[in-house]
């Protein structure tokens, strides 16, 4: 008899904009994550760890009340205790957070590193997900322009490393001192107010609390009005200006290319100093693959002691889908085929030893010993071992790669 059809249970559909990895893509996503944790200690960053929820306070506070994330991006929630929560937009407000919380000015300058799951109710397409996942270096205390240098030279190192370094352009810019960027603020508004008629809505609303983001409007509308918009040099102080110049110095001397965009503002209010993104062309819309800046007002603005700092944070979905098609080797190092279950506590204690050595191994010991020769051949290892039994007498073969060979062989003959 059939079961009642009403009874079947429905099936449960991801959340828009999550994604479930296995195989390649997965792959892929580790490889960024493991060439992140070499590079990041060769820098001297420390590995943090920092909730994934916090008060809903330390973002609408830090990020600014105007910036796309807080007005239309946040996850947030009451929890059953009544307290409102947020699900982390970014890493960087909750580092600065816990920089306070934990009172971490002792370490300053500290250099840190984290990476793991965001959220953001956005749209979700190719590259742009509700549930995606960043990079993320800081240095809080350090109000020098080497620290800006030096987590730009990482930044660049890390691609170079995962081998996307090509067509991916670092493109900086300043945004001045508070003095600089008030006065460049004032010449915007006044210039925007003089062209108000023809703005899109999204930047009239803008031209009040945020005018700098018109620069980076997106909008047909708004891009000759943004272009022909008066750069912020003419405004810079003395100071902000041997800032911007020491970073390019130290960018200059470390060997990486950079080009000046004045017209990069990049989304959050708290930024001073130095602003950057490394772009590609090779991502179409989402072309941003890395982004950050100094934000030298954010831990004072949650209740914090003056505190300069500076960040970035990369997509490691983004990432992951630069990396060229045949960088990752996910090959075993040895398959074995057990040709003779009489020879299987034999064969295991090859396969523990081979492992303990280091070497990724597999057997293939089920179904009919015939096929599991031809089955292990088809399983992506470097080299491929059979174990049986030619005329009564234990019989081991290894061939493959020559080195492997060899070392498999001294492992084996050893037991
Ligand atoms: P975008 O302009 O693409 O919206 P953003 O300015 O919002 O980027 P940041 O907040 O600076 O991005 O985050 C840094 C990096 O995180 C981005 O450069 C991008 O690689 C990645 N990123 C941001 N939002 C998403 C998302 N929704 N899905 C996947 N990756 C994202
Ligand atoms: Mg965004």
């Amino acid at each position: 008899m059939s079961k009642d059809k009403s009874a079947k249970i429905p099936t449960p559909q991801p959340v828009r904009g999550t994604q479930d990895m296995l195989g390649d893509f997965a792959d892929r996503f580790a490889y960024v994550v493991e060439t992140f944790e070499r590079v990041r200690r060769l820098y001297g960053y420390k590995r943090i760890e920092v909730p994934v929820i916090e008060p809903t306070a330390v973002f609408a506070r830090s990020l600014g009340e105007t910036t796309d994330v807080v007005s239309k991006e946040m996850y947030s929630f009451e929890d059953r205790g009544g307290e409102s929560i947020t699900l982390r937009p970014e890493f960087t407000a909750g580092i600065a957070r816990a920089y306070i919380s934990n009172g971490w000015q002792q370490f300053a300058p500290l250099k840190v590193a984290t990476h793991g799951p965001l959220f953001r109710y956005e749209r979700p397409q190719k590259g742009r997900y509700r549930q995606f996942h960043q990079l993320d270096a800081e240095v809080l205390g350090s109000d020098s322009p080497l620290a800006d240098a030096e987590l730009l030279v990482f930044a660049d190192q890390l691609l170079k490393e995962l081998g996307v370094a090509e067509g991916v352009t670092l493109t900086l810019n300043t945004l001045g001192d508070a003095a600089s960027r008030d006065a460049w603020r004032a010449a915007l508004v006044e210039h925007f107010m003089g062209r108000k008629a023809d703005l899109s809505e999204d930047s009239l609303a803008r031209l009040d609390k945020n005018p700098l983001r018109i620069l980076d409007s997106k909008d047909p509308r708004d891009r000759p009005i943004a272009d022909s918009a008066p750069d912020i040099d003419a405004f810079l102080t003395n100071e902000a200006q041997d800032f911007f110049g020491a970073v390019t110095a130290g960018l200059d001397a470390a060997g990486v290319a950079w080009e000046r965009n004045a017209r990069l503002v990049r989304g959050l209010d708290y930024y001073r100093h130095t602003a950057f993104e490394f772009v590609t062309d090779r991502l179409g819309a989402q072309g941003t693959v890395l982004g950050g800046g100094r934000y030298d007002g954010l831990i004072e603005n949650l209740g914090g002691p003056p505190t300069p700092a500076v960040g970035w944070a990369a997509g490691i979905e983004r990432l992951a889908m630069l990396l060229a098609d045949d960088l990752i080797d996910t090959r075993l190092d040895f398959v074995i085929a057990l040709e003779d279950d009489g020879r299987l506590m034999f064969a295991m204690n090859a396969l523990a030893a081979l492992r303990n050595k280091g070497f990724a191994t597999e057997i293939v010991a089920t179904g009919s010993p015939r096929k599991r020769f031809d089955k292990a051949g088809k399983i992506p290892a470097r080299a491929l071992i059979s174990i049986g039994t030619r005329d009564g007498e234990p019989y081991v073969n290894i061939r493959g790669d020559d080195e492997l060979t060899i070392s498999g062989s001294a492992i084996i003959s050893a037991l």
